[in-house]
Formats: C-alpha cells, sequence, structure tokens
C-alpha cells in the first residue's frame, strides 16, 4: 500500500467519536472503523466518465483545460461521476459542461486504471451532434482535431492519451472495440 491509499480519518463523520484504523471481521484490509456507532467507512476508487466526441468518425472534439492539474494541456471531456447518475449520463453531463457540447453516446471506448491514485476512467464513445460548441467553464478553449494536429506532449492525462491511441488503432482497423488500459508508475 503507498502513501495515496494511505487512510487518514480521524472521526467518524455520523457520530463524531474517533475511528481507528484495523481489519474487520472477515475482511482482509485494515479499514477505519467507527466502535461507537459500529460503521466501517469505506474509500474506494472514484469512477471518472468522459467521452470521445467525435465529428463525422474523423475529428475528435477536444478541450483545453482552465483548471489544474495540466492547466493549458488538451483533454478530451470528463470528470468525477457524480452520486445518483449513471455512467453514461455522467459522461454527457461532463461533454456539457466542459465543452457544451451535444453528443449521444454510441459504445464503451475504453477502461483505463491507475491504481496508484485510485481512479478509473470510463470513456464513450460519442457522436457529436453539430457544431454548436463552446468553452465550457473549466476549458479555456474547445476545437475539433484532425489525426495530424494533435501534439501528443500537449495532451492533460496518460487515460486521455490511451484513449485517443485507442481510438486511431481502431480507425486503422476498421473496427471499434472497447480497450483496456492502466497506468503504472516506475518509482
Ligand atoms: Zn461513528
Amino acid at each position: 500500500m503507498n502513501d495515496s491509499t494511505r487512510l487518514t480519518m480521524r472521526y467518524c463523520c455520523y457520530c463524531g467519536g474517533p475511528v481507528v484504523e484495523r481489519i474487520p471481521a472477515g475482511d482482509s484490509l485494515p479499514r477505519m472503523v467507527c466502535d461507537a456507532c459500529d460503521i466501517v467507512h469505506y474509500r474506494n476508487p472514484r469512477v471518472i466518465v468522459g467521452t470521445l466526441p467525435l465529428w463525422k468518425d474523423q475529428r475528435v472534439l477536444m478541450c483545453k483545460r482552465a483548471i489544474e492539474p495540466r492547466l493549458g494541456f488538451w483533454t478530451i471531456p470528463c470528470g468525477f461521476l457524480e452520486n445518483g447518475e449513471t455512467t453514461e449520463e455522467g459522461a454527457i453531463r461532463e461533454t456539457q459542461e466542459e465543452a457544451h457540447a451535444n453528443v449521444r453516446i454510441t459504445n464503451l471506448h475504453s477502461v483505463y486504471s491507475i491504481p496508484h491514485i485510485n481512479q478509473v476512467y470510463l470513456v464513450y464513445r460519442a457522436e457529436l451532434l453539430d457544431l454548436n460548441f463552446s468553452a465550457g467553464e473549466e476549458s479555456l478553449e474547445v476545437r475539433l482535431y484532425e489525426r495530424d494536429e494533435i501534439n501528443w506532449s500537449e495532451i492533460a492525462f496518460s487515460s486521455v492519451r490511451f484513449a485517443l491511441e485507442s481510438y486511431y488503432a481502431d480507425l486503422d482497423a476498421r473496427t471499434i472495440r472497447t480497450h483496456n488500459g492502466k497506468f503504472i508508475p516506475e518509482y
């Protein structure tokens, strides 16, 4: 277990009592446990959802980030899944928020795990329905990219790079499938 998965909670968010770190009965991993109200405070990876918005199956809509991390770098629309929404709803919402873009999801494009920071990306391939897009609050600029226009050193995240590379691999192979990827840093 590395630093990012260490548990730091000190007080129970339900009763305010102290929490202790121990392995609950029947479990195999240490958890933060409140003995006052008998609650186990599980902490699990977060899901990030997004779309790969395609115009005529040729060009990809990307956003230049207006916020940290990776301010000024390019991403596809994506963000944290909210409670109460499906992954598809979250992906469409993020696409609306970041690019004011109208999309129709076609299929699950990529699943990408980043275990050292406890993140899982789900990216949906989506059809851009019109060209009425513009920069949302979290974007400096939004534009369509041709394949040879992409500057790979300006891509914000490894998950986005993976989604784009997978898309072009599909194009070259004349296929559409779901891709599985991961990022494991070398220490
Ligand atoms: Zn408690």
